[in-house]
């Protein structure tokens, strides 16, 4: 009988987590298996909006956004494909003067990261964004910001993972998961395997993963509800957002506006958009960009990602069993996070600790959570 095949590091889940952990890993020499139950990219990280920004970020997550962010310039080098990445700046808007103030407060924290952020008000705002409607009376410009293509980007790392020396196994899910002491031993579709090291990058399906341990983070599963207009003269010259969240625009090179905000529906397992959402979201939309009237609405969609109570990522080890990391729960915001948080888990693989500040990312923060709240 032959021997069950062993690794330095499984993973569990595809996404851009889990492949740019794979990539990071096996460019540093380890033996990697990378599982996916479905393919690679096709869930949460190949059906995003493609917003690669750090501005709004909270400033817990500062550092690891920027060191996030400086892997974007070299995607060509990276991954074979510059994924459509244009760092076109993202445009925050005000529709306050109080959401101003708020803006020029996180403008002065990010100073302190190496990131500066433009405020825009008044007649020098509107000269230069003609084409926003009267709802926005300002905003902040954070132009090493832009945009990417999800669909190309979430895949590649998968294939750049493999060719680094990965084994990517796609419609291979993990179970049966547990450790012996000494090693993981789990099922990989219909094969056992042991590795060393587990990293856990299951995405909205992460506690079943840290629940072969015991283990689990309070998570919900959200379904961000997207559209995509036909292909409209060039306008939207940045990656946009509105202070306070609700909605989102972009528009590619072909001319096509992707549009995102409010939520879908969903089962836990599957996303779909909602037609309510798209009424009130639509509405908004065409308030603040008014070229938006006409146009013709070509697909809607919608996705399943895991929201933590706090809105930020579970990044560390288990608290339950040693050599597995975990790294899920993005809360909506991990796709410009997801090539960061691939080096900083080889980091902790490799070298046992990183440069990068975690600490607020604890899966154990939630027990301190309740503790308290008893308390
Ligand atoms: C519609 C939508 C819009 C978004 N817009 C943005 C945005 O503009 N900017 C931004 O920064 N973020 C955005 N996000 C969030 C971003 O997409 C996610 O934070 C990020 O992609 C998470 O990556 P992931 O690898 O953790 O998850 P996923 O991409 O969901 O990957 C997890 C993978 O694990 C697999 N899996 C699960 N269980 C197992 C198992 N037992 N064995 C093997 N495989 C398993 C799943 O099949 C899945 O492929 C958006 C999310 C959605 C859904």
């Amino acid at each position: 009988m032959s021997e069950a095949p062993h690794y330095d590091v499984a993973i569990a889940g595809g996404g851009l987590v889990g492949s740019s952990a794979a990539l990071a890993l096996a460019r540093r020499g380890l033996r990697v298996g990378l599982f996916e139950r479905r393919f690679c990219g096709a869930q949460a990280s190949g059906v995003n909006y493609g917003g690669v920004r750090c501005q709004g970020r909270p400033v817990e997550q500062m550092p690891l956004a920027m060191r996030a962010r400086r892997i974007w310039d070299r995607l060509p080098d990276l991954i074979g494909i510059d994924g459509e990445f244009t760092v076109s700046g993202h445009l925050r808007l005000a529709r306050s003067e109080s959401d101003l103030a708020a803006l020029q407060q996180w403008a002065d924290m990010a100073r302190d990261y190496g990131l500066h952020a433009q405020l825009l008000s008044g007649a020098q705002f509107r000269e230069r964004y003609p084409w926003l409607g009267a709802a926005a009376v300002g905003g902040s410009l954070c132009a090493s910001d832009g945009h990417a293509n999800p669909r190309l980007v979430s895949p590649a790392f998968a294939r750049a993972a493999r060719a680094a020396g990965a084994d990517v196994r796609e419609q291979t899910a993990l179970s049966g998961i547990h450790h012996d002491g000494k090693r993981f031993h789990m099922r990989a579709g219909d094969t056992q395997i042991s590795a060393d090291w587990l990293i856990n990058s299951a995405g909205a399906w992460a506690n079943t993963v840290a629940g072969y341990f015991g283990e689990s983070a309070p998570m919900k599963p959200i379904y961000p509800n997207m559209w995509v207009t036909e292909p409209l003269p060039l306008f939207i010259t940045h990656n946009l957002g509105v202070y306070g969240g609700g909605i989102y625009a972009r528009q590619v090179a072909r001319g096509n506006c992707v549009i995102g905000g409010g939520r879908g529906h969903g089962d836990g397992e599957y996303g779909q958009p909602s037609t309510e959402t798209t009424r009130a979201v639509m509405r908004d939309a065409c308030a603040l960009l008014p070229a938006l009237r006409e146009a013709l609405l070509i697909r809607t969609w919608s996705g399943v990602e895991g929201e933590t109570p706090d809105s930020n990522p579970i990044i560390g080890p288990s608290r339950a069993v040693p050599r597995l990391l975990h790294a899920f729960g993005f809360s909506g915001g991990g796709f410009l996070l997801a090539p960061g948080v691939g080096e900083v888990l080889a980091d902790l693989v490799i070298d046992g600790t990183t440069a990068t500040p975690l600490d607020a990312f604890s899966i154990g923060r939630f027990a301190q959570l309740a503790t308290s709240s008893v308390a």
